[in-house]
């Protein structure tokens, strides 16, 4: 302490040239970052989220975002934010099981287990904390969890925290995933899988997978973070997509993305939401989310059911990019959903398409290692029913010119 309050001086500012010894271990692994092209930094918003976003008062149409319907900024749903702030107050002040627990937090899990087709559903904080929530209160020590490779990272951590057995299986590969499933003597065994995978776009092979939990006696918990409001009968996510319903599903959707809001929920039978609700670490130690929030995402779930042109919109738009494929630079996964993946190879590459594209006005984030596997390094084109016909053509146009 003494040390670093030596260094600064009386202008208030730190002197640079003075680092603790601790300071220069972490400078070096910095340095590291930067060298590799892997240093990470936030941009800043000045306002809203949304197709158009302006960063320190310059205006760009922004591809980055996970607000797929345009949702996040709604009149509507601020409005219905503002009345739930009104009524219930800022902070829920409490844990669920000890007090913090309210009338709009039911009531939105009763709209979300309604419209997903299970009986119950438990709202959480995040999707984060649901992930390793569910995984943590399922599996122990004595169970085996079979994980997709491209999983989201809460769902590897979350199985790591659960101590269970792992195995993983190569993307999609559902050969090795059954040889897993034959040979496994776990007492339990849950498959966990993205539905839309958050990097490449592409769907879990979902019907399969309900087949392998009816053979071998397993369960699936299905990561729908990317489908849910915007794929299946109104937008009720990935298993409606594929009209699929199975008691050995444990579905999981968010709510800060298509649904323009916060949170996430798991839906499931009656027992295994009960088990939740005693279990979940990440539910029971941790302070409810506002019920402001709940209220706010009961109007944007409205919104979801009722407006089915946003989904046609949005499906326009991913039509318009697989159409001019053969004239970008690149490769572009073959995605039906908003998330449009341009495989570039080298994060040079990409971080360089990045920089050019925001010259134009345009905001495409790079993904580089090790979200994605190395030399995939890739922009990731985020639809939204927010983005114009004309915002798309005019980042088509600016891809072209890229183009070697
Ligand atoms: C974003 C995401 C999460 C985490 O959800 P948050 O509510 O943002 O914490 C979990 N799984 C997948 C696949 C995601 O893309």
């Amino acid at each position: 302490m003494h040390a670093v309050t030596a260094q600064i001086s009386s202008s208030g500012a730190i002197d640079a040239s003075a680092r603790t010894p601790f300071e220069c271990l972490l400078e070096a692994e910095l340095n590291a970052l930067r060298t590799a092209g892997l240093y990470r930094s936030r941009a800043r918003l000045d306002g809203q989220q949304g197709a158009r976003v302006a960063i320190d008062g310059r205006e760009f149409v922004s591809f980055a975002s996970n607000d797929y319907l345009g949702l996040a900024a709604d009149e509507r749903i601020i409005a219905a934010a503002r009345a739930g702030v009104d009524r219930f107050g800022v902070g829920a002040g409490a844990s669920h099981l000890l007090y913090g627990h309210g009338r709009a937090h039911e009531e939105l899990e009763e709209a979300l287990a309604y419209f997903t087709g299970y009986p119950r559903a438990l709202y959480f904080s995040c999707g984060y904390l649901a992930n390793i929530g569910v995984i943590s209160a399922l599996c122990t020590r004595a169970d085996a969890v079979f994980v997709d490779k491209l999983n989201h990272a809460s769902l590897n951590d979350a199985m790591l925290l659960s101590r269970a057995r792992f195995h993983r299986y190569a993307h999609l590969d559902l050969g090795r995933l059954e040889h897993f499933l034959r040979a496994s003597r776990a007492r339990r065994k849950l498959i966990v899988t993205d539905a839309v995978f958050s990097m490449d776009g592409d769907l879990a092979p979902v019907p399969e997978l309900a087949q392998l939990c009816d053979r071998y006696g397993a369960f699936l918990l299905l990561d729908d973070a990317h489908g849910f409001g915007v794929l299946g009968t109104h937008g009720a996510g990935t298993l409606s997509h594929f009209g699929v319903a199975s008691e050995r599903i444990v579905y999981m959707g968010t709510l800060g993305k298509a649904a323009g809001v916060c949170g996430a929920f798991v839906a499931a039978d009656a027992a295994l939401i009960e088990l939740l609700v005693n279990r979940a670490r990440t539910y029971i130690y941790t302070t409810a989310t506002p019920p402001a929030l709940a209220v706010a995402l009961l109007e944007s779930l409205a919104i979801i059911r009722r407006e089915d042109w946003r989904r046609a919109h949005l499906a326009r738009l991913i039509a318009m990019l697989a159409a001019a494929r053969p004239t970008l630079p690149g490769a572009l996964l073959p995605s039906h959903t908003a998330i449009q993946p341009l495989v570039l190879g080298s994060v040079q590459t990409a971080t360089r398409t990045m920089r050019a594209l925001a010259e134009h006005g345009l905001i495409v984030p790079a993904v580089r290692p090790p979200t994605v596997p190395p030399a995939t390094a890739r922009l990731r084109i985020s639809l939204s029913a927010a983005h114009g016909i004309a915002d798309v053509e005019r980042l088509l146009a600016a891809l072209q010119q890229l183009a070697p």
